[in-house]
């Protein structure tokens, strides 16, 4: 079993790759939910649906949300003065009623992306971090703001200063988190926000030693480029918080853990770098403009840990 720490766009993307690498049965994906959100009455969970409806081939080319969706019932909000900033689609709503009515009958968040994933077609096993209420927080210029606030609202324009995950201390992994890390033949850390997409899955009790502990090796993407990003503002997010935006630093970010480090050709000048962390470097074209470089990337990535492509 491959286990995938993954956050939205970036993870889903690797994921769709990598199912063509290696048996989707034999993948479990761990899940931020830090960026969760309650909004018109319904629970979103936007990491989670963005890697399902990808998978599901069902996406919106923007990244988030459903392929040709409508959006008839936030535009009808509207008319009550209510703020719609975040743009939930009609099908998109239709998972969080769904999702907000089976925890509202008890089930756990674990159960429920279990039957949106089934419901979906998708055959990979989906694991949210934590089913217990897990919310990061961006301390800014701007005063303190909920992720979504900070990332749909202001468009990330607020400089950031801290980040903290509410909750953190009472969070407990998801049945079967720890076990998916101590059981992989190989762990992935996606090329996702390295600070609000992993760092709210290591900020859960028990996952960053089951991962220092665990026999399985461990691999990570770099999602920075070059001291950029492909989308999103985790470079000016580490440059705010005192951080080199560099694949280098993301590397550093996971060194206690981390036994192979995949970054892109136009960094291969940092690869000694990296191999001085006693992580083994593998330079690669990490940009996955389409499904063959997708399943590239994600070929690479299987072979620098050295496990036989099936
Ligand atoms: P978000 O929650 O949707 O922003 O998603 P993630 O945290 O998964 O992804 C954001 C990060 O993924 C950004 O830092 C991007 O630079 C990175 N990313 C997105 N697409 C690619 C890609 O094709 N290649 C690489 N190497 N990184 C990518």
């Amino acid at each position: 079993m491959i286990t995938v720490l993954a956050g939205g766009v970036g993870a889903a993307r690797f994921l769709e790759g990598l199912r063509l690498t290696w048996p989707e049965d034999d993948i479990t994906v761990i899940s931020n939910v830090g960026d969760d959100l309650e909004v018109y009455g319904v629970h979103v969970s936007p990491d989670i649906d963005i890697v399902l409806y990808s998978l599901a081939g069902m996406v919106d080319r923007r990244g988030w949300g459903v392929m040709n969706d409508t959006f008839h019932f936030i535009d009808a909000l509207e008319r009550f003065g209510y703020e719609t900033w975040f743009r939930l689609g009609d099908r998109d709503y239709a998972t969080s009623v769904f999702r907000s009515r089976r925890l509202a009958e008890g089930a756990s968040l674990s159960a429920v992306s279990a039957e949106i994933a089934r419901s979906l077609g998708v055959r990979l096993r989906l694991l949210p971090i934590t089913d217990d209420p897990l919310r990061t927080m961006v301390s800014t210029t701007a005063g303190m703001l909920e992720f979504q606030d900070y990332f749909v609202r202001r468009r990330t324009q607020d400089e950031v200063l801290k980040i903290a995950f509410a909750g953190e201390k009472r969070a407990k992994p998801a049945p079967g988190v720890l076990d998916a890390i101590a059981e992989a033949d190989a762990v992935i850390l996606a090329p996702s926000n390295p600070l609000v997409s992993i760092g709210p899955i290591l900020a859960v009790s028990g996952v960053r030693a089951a991962l220092r502990e665990t026999r399985a090796r461990i691999a990570a993407i770099s999602p920075i480029i070059r001291g950029g990003v492909v989308k999103g503002p985790a470079d000016r997010m580490m440059r705010s918080l005192g951080l080199e935006a560099s694949a280098l630093q993301v590397a550093r970010l996971y060194e206690d853990f981390l036994d192979v480090f995949v970054l892109d050709v136009a960094d291969a000048e940092l690869a000694d770098g990296v191999a001085e962390l006693k992580i083994q470097p593998v330079v690669t074209e990490t940009i996955m403009s389409g499904l063959e470089e997708k399943r590239r990337l994600a070929a690479a990535t299987v072979r620098g840990l050295g496990l036989a492509l099936p």
